[in-house]
């Protein structure tokens, strides 16, 4: 009897499998199509100066407007593209499309100001990305000092690759800033020595800062650290005014969060650029 049930157990768990893999491969067609039919579109979250309340950058997000699911959040669909390689089609396509978006917005006057693309482990592994940035930027026409690239720690595991992939973007002119920062194995001794230009702080540390004394601690510990090595800073996922304020009195520069606005599309995006952003500027700041 333990016998027969255990190969049920078994056929079961096989079947499970089998289902789980039919649905990945469904996806990963799904994926394929999606870059023909560009289905992918951006939304971008601003990037906000605490002190002005102006926004000084713009964060783009890929969406994936599916036919009949509607909107699929960038979860639910990178961790597969990644894994099937799909990213780094994807991600031209995402590098592509935010350049150009931010040199349309340069030619109709809107203050510049840089954008942010994430790239994905196999984009940052990929050989030749440098020759891809450079003809995606001579493509658009965007001044690679308005282009900011979002790696992450687990990105920069091998220094030696890091390093030298680093050089060479930092050679075209753009920024980089390490994305999820705190979450990642960062070896401070590596640190100074990669040549990048900003640390965004994990929302999961802000999120708890006026709770946890722990985290308000790390928050505070980066943003000091990143002013000795002559960093800029910016927080992620700030959602209240008590967050803000912490952040404030701790000299971070920037935020990024819902307190000022989640990710929006391009419409709703120049609307607070052309109008300002309605939400708590420094004044009513704590000093
Ligand atoms: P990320 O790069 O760390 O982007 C920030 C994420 O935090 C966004 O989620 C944003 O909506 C969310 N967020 C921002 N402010 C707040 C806040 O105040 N509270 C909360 N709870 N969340 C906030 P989103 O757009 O769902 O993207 C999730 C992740 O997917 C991104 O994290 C990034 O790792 C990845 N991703 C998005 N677009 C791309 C892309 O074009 N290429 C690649 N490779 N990855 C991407
Ligand atoms: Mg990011
Ligand atoms: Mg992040
Ligand atoms: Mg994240």
């Amino acid at each position: 009897r333990a016998k027969e049930k255990g190969r049920n157990d078994f056929q079961i768990f096989n079947s499970d499998m089998k289902s789980v893999s039919i649905n990945r491969l469904k996806l990963e067609n799904e994926l394929r199509k999606a870059l023909i039919n560009e289905e992918f579109v951006l939304y971008y979250q601003p990037q906000v100066e605490i002190e002005s309340g102006r926004i000084v950058g713009v964060e783009a997000l890929i969406r994936w407007n599916h036919p009949d699911k509607g909107m699929v959040m960038p979860n639910h669909f990178i961790p597969l593209a990644e894994e099937s390689g799909l990213i780094v089609p994807i991600g031209e396509w995402v590098l592509r499309a935010a350049c150009k978006q931010n040199k349309t917005w340069q030619s109709e006057g809107y203050t510049p100001m840089p954008i942010s693309v994430n790239l994905s482990m196999r984009q940052f592994f990929q050989h030749n990305l440098k020759g891809k940035i450079s003809h995606v930027l001579e493509q658009t026409g965007l001044d690679p000092a308005y282009l900011e690239l979002e790696i992450t720690e687990s990105m920069t595991m091998d220094v030696e690759h890091a390093i030298l992939s680093l050089l060479e973007l930092k050679a075209l002119g753009v920024n980089v800033s390490i994305d999820d920062f705190g979450t990642g194995y960062s070896s401070l001794y590596y640190l100074k020595k990669f040549p990048i230009d900003k640390l965004k702080i994990d929302r999961s540390f802000v999120r708890d800062i006026m709770v946890d004394p722990n985290d308000a601690a790390i928050v505070a510990t980066i943003i000091a650290m990143t002013h000795h090595l002559n960093l800029k800073v910016i927080a992620e996922g700030v959602e209240t005014e008590d967050q803000l304020n912490f952040l404030y009195q701790n000299r971070c520069n920037e935020v990024q969060g819902y307190w000022y606005s989640p990710p929006v599309n391009r419409v709703e995006l120049e609307h607070m650029l052309k109008n300002g952003i309605a939400a708590a500027s420094a004044v009513s700041l704590a000093k």
